[in-house]
């Protein structure tokens, strides 16, 4: 079964589509780069899989159920785009801030167990910062506290993690070794992974997938198609497109 499948999706604000007839299926550890000119829909693509737009026509459904509301936020891990922790004196530790991704798991009262507890000591070993646990987050560097955020959509173990720009606001050490972490949670854990990105030349290094957005679905499948793909070289160019699927 497909972990995520749309078919002929089409949403709408008020005058304009954004989103026109997509239809695409994602595997369970799959990892897609979402890829597409600015204002193509892949903010839109991710609110709709997250519930919080309502659907002109069609369907989209996770782990088999349709999209509704709140629903599948358990199964889902969502990183927004790459912003540095606005207030730095905000009195919270790394284990404080990690902690808060698990309260979407509770019912009221919404306490914490010892169990969770551990369970955020564990997400941050896995993602290499287990030292930072009781760190305040105002000591944080930028390539750190995206970490922390990391492990905050990631501390409930969900199935999907959804990355917005993740490394936008990095220095290209940082960048290179956080896209490195998410390979390793797609390869090692078996987390499925779409990551919406401006850097369409690096994304084949990591990604087993594009999906490239202009509105309508212009192309979706692996890169050794990508390659070979017709309406690709009529966005990028037979040069760049080869540069860009880092297969031979
Ligand atoms: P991207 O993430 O690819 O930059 P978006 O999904 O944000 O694109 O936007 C797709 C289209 O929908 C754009 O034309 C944008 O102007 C429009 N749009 C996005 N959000 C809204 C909104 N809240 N109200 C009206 N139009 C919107």
């Amino acid at each position: 079964m497909s972990i995520i499948a749309a078919e002929n999706l089409c949403v709408r604000y008020r005058q304009s589509l954004a989103l026109e007839n997509i239809s695409f299926a994602i595997e369970p550890g799959d990892y897609v780069g979402i890829v597409g000119p600015n204002g193509s829909g892949k903010t839109t693509l991710i609110k709709t899989m997250l519930g919080l737009l309502e659907l002109e026509s069609g369907s989209i459904e996770i782990m088999g159920k349709p999209v509704a509301g709140f629903r599948q936020w358990q199964e889902i891990g969502y990183l927004p785009q790459a912003t540095t922790i606005a207030n730095k004196a905000f009195p919270a530790s790394v284990a404080e801030v990690v902690s808060t991704g698990l309260l979407g798991t509770k019912s009221f009262p919404r306490s914490l167990s010892g169990r969770d507890w551990q369970q955020v000591a564990a997400i941050l070993e896995l993602l290499d910062i287990g030292q930072l646990y009781g760190e305040q987050i105002g000591n944080l560097s930028g390539g750190q506290s995206q970490r922390v955020l990391l492990a905050r959509a990631m501390v409930a173990t969900p199935a999907i993690l959804i990355l917005d720009e993740p490394t936008a606001a990095l220095d290209p050490e940082t960048r290179e070794q956080f896209y490195t972490m998410i390979s390793r949670l797609n390869r090692e854990q078996g987390t499925t992974i779409l990551l919406i990105t401006h850097d369409s030349g690096t994304i084949g290094q990591y990604a087993s997938k594009m999906l490239y957005l202009d509105h309508s679905l212009i192309f979706y499948g692996n890169f050794a198609d990508f390659c070979h793909s017709q309406a690709m070289s009529r966005y990028f160019g037979d040069s760049s497109q080869h540069l860009m699927c880092h297969q031979h």
